[in-house]
């Protein structure tokens, strides 16, 4: 592991922050404002071409854990986002839909559909209003450690190797790549590597009549889907698409890669192979058999695999199915968690998804490794079981997590102590009209629930 001390295998300091990013996506780009809206000078890393991470690059085109069924449970910057992605003409705002309608068990919830494109866009601006330093295309090398703390990190791109110092260090790549690097305990004591979640590789269809498909009769769906499916055509029981404005374009999550561990690069090299070929065989099925797909154009598919499921850390806190189910307090939470739960099969066709009775509370602790200083992780990699962690890695609960990443990280780069921070953590945060704790809920103005649209 390189040090800042150790001047031959250093390269070269080429800038000093308060707050270093490493990932830009859901939680890392909320994190970033934060830490710069904190007083923090703040930079992010990231490998992408754009920032907003799974949203973007991805193209998984809807903000899911803002509501658990009728009640809104995030606030803050996330919700500032959805606003500044209304007013760019990148979203109708939040409306009722049925999560895996053409699964035995689908979910009605409430999504925020949006067009991938200009998020990106306003993702840019956000940080750019925020003072933040942006580095795309970007990859996290490896950090930079001194007597157990993390100083900084090695970054590549097409300048060539260097180094950024931070105090303080947030880990929002997803897969915890820098807590992993700096030896922080990771967990998957639930299944082996090549038993993790399925991946998605996201595509986009031009020239549909979205209204028409959504008025088929989701039995039809189902039956559809499982013709697909026994066909060989579909790789598991969806339709599942996220409507843009305009109601002329589809994007979907219909493709399903199994037994990929995406931290291995020739695995994620030959599931975006894989994907490719899945979307070759799904078009000519959905144009020849799904209302509203007759003259299906495709138009994207996504420049990065979607990737669900990789490492967590064991962090001083590891959140429980049980919590969300019992819907535990704790007096360090910074966030709260909507649902749904969803469990995607290794290897078969379908989903354990179940919805929450009410909001969840997510403790700072879960974010904080127990023996790496100066490193707060956020989004899909906080410490949690496999289970709740698929109540928690929604990109709406994953961006509150990152705003309170933000907060924390810039006051450590103050120099306060992670262990005695929550309190004022939740103080600034509420401040902003996030929400940290259950009694929150009632505080904030919730939406008439007929004043949330259908799709
Ligand atoms: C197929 C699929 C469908 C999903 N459906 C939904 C849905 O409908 N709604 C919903 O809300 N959530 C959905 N999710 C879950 C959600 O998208 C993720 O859990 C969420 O994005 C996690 O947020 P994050 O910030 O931790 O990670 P991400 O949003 O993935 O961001 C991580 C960022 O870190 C960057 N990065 C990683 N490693 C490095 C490195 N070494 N150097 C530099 N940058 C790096 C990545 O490029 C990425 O931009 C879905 C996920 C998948 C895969």
């Amino acid at each position: 592991m390189p040090s800042l001390d150790h001047g031959a295998e250093r390269p070269p300091i080429v800038a000093r922050y308060d707050v270093l990013v490493a990932g830009g996506g859901a939680s890392g780009l909320v994190a970033a404002a934060s830490a710069a809206r904190a007083g923090a000078r703040v930079a992010v890393v990231e490998r992408a071409g754009c920032l907003g991470g799974t949203a973007t690059a991805s193209m998984v085109a809807q903000w899911l854990g803002f509501f658990n069924r009728d009640t809104r449970v995030v606030g803050g910057l996330p919700l500032e986002l959805t606003e500044r992605v209304c007013q760019a003409g990148g979203s109708e705002g939040f409306r009722r839909y049925t999560l895996g309608e053409a699964l035995k068990n689908p979910l009605p919830l409430v999504n925020f559909p949006f067009n991938p494109e200009i998020v990106k866009i306003v993702a840019d601006e956000l940080l750019a209003d925020a003072g933040v330093d942006v580095l795309l295309h970007t990859q996290v090398a490896e950090p930079v450690m001194e007597a157990g703390r993390v100083r900084g990190l090695v970054i590549q791109n097409v300048s060539g190797r260097s180094a950024v110092a931070a105090e303080t260090l947030i880990d929002a790549t997803g897969d915890a790549a820098v807590a992993h690097a700096c030896g922080v305990a990771c967990a998957d004591p639930d299944f082996d590597r090549h038993g993790r979640q399925p991946c998605t590789l996201v595509f986009r269809l031009s020239n549909i009549d979205v209204r028409r498909f959504r008025a088929v009769p989701r039995d039809e769906k189902r039956a559809l889907a499982l013709e697909g499916v026994r066909r060989g055509d579909l790789p598991w029981e969806s339709l599942s698409f996220c409507s843009t404005p305009g109601d002329t374009d589809a994007i979907s999550l219909m493709s399903r890669i199994h037994g990929i561990d995406a931290l291995d690069g020739t695995e994620a090299s030959r599931a975006m192979a894989v994907g490719r070929q899945q979307i070759k065989r799904i078009l000519p099925f959905l144009r020849a058999n799904v209302p509203g797909f007759e003259r299906a154009v495709l138009s994207g598919i996504a420049e990065q695999l979607g990737v669900r499921e990789t490492r967590r850390i064991v962090g001083r806190y590891t959140l429980r199915a049980e919590d969300i189910r019992g819907r535990v307090r704790f007096d360090d939470s910074i966030a709260l968690g909507a649902g749904p739960v969803d469990v995607h099969d290794e290897k078969g066709t379908g989903v354990s998804l179940w919805m929450p009775d009410g909001p969840f509370e997510i403790p700072l602790r879960t974010m904080l490794p127990t023996d790496v200083h100066g490193l707060v992780v956020t989004g899909r990699a906080i410490s949690a079981t496999r289970e709740a962690n698929g109540g928690a890695r929604h990109m709406a609960t994953a961006m509150a997590l990152g705003e309170a990443a933000g907060v924390c990280a810039a006051l450590v780069a103050k120099g306060r102590d992670l262990a005695d921070i929550a309190a004022d953590v939740r103080a600034a945060l509420r401040s902003r009209g996030a929400l940290v704790a259950a009694e929150d809920v009632a505080r904030v103005a919730q939406p008439e629930p007929e004043s949330i649209p259908a799709i």
